[in-house]
C-alpha cells in the first residue's frame, strides 16, 4: 500500500489541507504502507515563495514524516513530455488555439458541464501548428465508473460533462490532470485520499490512465473543508495557516473533523500520542460521507 499527499505551494499549509494529509498518512500507516509527499509545483506563476518548504517543516511539526525522498513536479517535465508523446502517437491529443475568448463566444451553442463551458471542439479537425497553442485530448461519449470508498459510485460521462480538457497549457505548462496520472503511477500510488474537491478530476484521471495503460488505483475523497461562507479553504480564500504550536490541538480537530471520535482528553496530549491513538484508531468508514463541510 503506498499513499501520498500532493500539495501545491501556493500558500502554506492551512487545516484542509491538514485533513488531506493526515486522512491520507493514517490511511497508508494503519496498513504499514509507505506514504509519500510530492510537491506539485509546475504551476509556478501561482507559487508562493518559500510556501514548499514552509509546508514541509509544519508537516514535520505535526508528527506527518514521510517516507522516501520528495518528488518536486517542476523537475519532471520530460517524464509528462513522455507521456504526451504516447497519447499523441494514438492520435488521442490535438492542438488548440482558442482563447478564452473565443471559447466563451462559442459557448452560446455549447452546454455547460460540471465545471463550466464544455469546449466545443472547434480544433479538433484542424491541425492546428501555430503557436503559442495548448494540447487537449479527446473525451469519448461514453460512462467512467469507480468505486469511491467514502463518496461510493461515481459515473460520469467525459464528452457530455466536461468536453475535450486541457493537458498541456498554451503557456507551455503540463497541467494538473496528466501530471498528476504520471507521477502517481511512477510513484506506485496504489491509495488516493485527498480532498472531494477533486472527485469530478478523478474520471478524467482514470481516463488518462486507461489511454496510457496505467493500472487503476483506489480513490477515497474526504469531506473539503469550507469556511463559513461557503468557500473551500485555500489560499485565494485566506484560509489562515497553521502554526506548529497548535499542532496538538488542531491534529485533535482534524481526527474529529475526519469522524473519528478521539477522547476528549488526548486534545491535550502531545502529538505522538495523538497520532498513535490514531493509527490504532484510524477507520476510514467513519469519515462523513460529504462532499464538503463547514469548519
Ligand atoms: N495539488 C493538488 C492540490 O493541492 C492535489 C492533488 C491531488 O491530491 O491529486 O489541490
Amino acid at each position: 500500500m503506498i499513499g501520498r499527499f500532493a500539495p501545491s505551494p501556493t500558500g502554506p499549509l492551512h487545516f484542509g489541507s491538514l485533513l488531506a494529509a493526515l486522512a491520507s498518512y493514517l490511511e497508508a500507516k494503519k496498513s504499514q504502507g509507505k506514504w509519500l509527499v510530492r510537491m506539485e509545483d509546475l504551476d509556478k506563476p501561482r507559487e508562493m515563495k518559500g510556501a514548499a518548504e514552509a509546508i514541509l517543516r509544519t508537516l514535520e511539526a505535526y508528527g506527518l514524516y514521510w517516507d522516501g525522498e520528495i518528488v518536486y513536479q517542476s523537475k519532471r517535465n520530460d517524464l509528462y513530455q513522455s507521456a504526451l508523446n504516447e497519447l499523441n502517437v494514438d492520435k488521442r491529443t490535438y492542438a488548440c488555439s482558442c482563447s478564452r475568448k473565443e471559447i466563451q463566444d462559442s459557448a452560446i451553442n455549447s452546454q455547460i458541464g460540471i465545471e463550466g463551458i464544455i469546449y466545443p471542439g472547434t480544433c479538433r479537425e484542424k491541425h492546428i501548428t501555430k503557436t503559442p497553442h495548448a494540447i487537449r485530448v479527446k473525451t469519448l461519449d461514453q460512462n467512467i465508473s469507480f468505486e469511491d470508498i467514502i463518496q461510493g459510485h461515481v459515473t460520469q460521462n467525459l464528452a457530455k460533462q466536461i468536453g475535450d480538457f486541457v493537458i498541456k497549457r498554451a503557456d507551455g505548462l503540463f497541467a494538473y490532470q496528466l501530471s498528476v496520472v504520471v507521477d502517481d503511477y511512477l510513484q506506485g500510488i496504489t491509495h488516493i485520499v485527498r480532498g472531494a474537491d477533486l472527485l469530478d478530476s478523478s474520471t478524467r484521471q482514470i481516463y488518462l490512465q486507461d489511454l496510457l495503460g496505467y493500472q487503476h488505483i483506489q480513490y477515497a475523497h474526504i469531506p473539503a473543508a469550507h469556511n463559513q461562507q461557503g468557500e473551500k479553504l485555500s489560499k485565494q480564500t485566506l484560509a489562515q495557516a497553521i502554526l506548529a504550536k497548535d499542532a496538538s490541538k488542531n491534529l485533535y480537530q482534524a481526527l474529529c473533523f475526519l469522524g473519528q471520535r478521539p477522547p476528549a482528553d488526548l486534545g491535550a496530549e502531545k502529538t505522538e500520542q495523538i497520532l498513535n491513538w490514531a493509527m490504532d484508531n484510524w477507520d476510514i468508514n467513519k469519515v462523513p460521507k460529504q462532499k464538503s463541510t463547514a469548519i
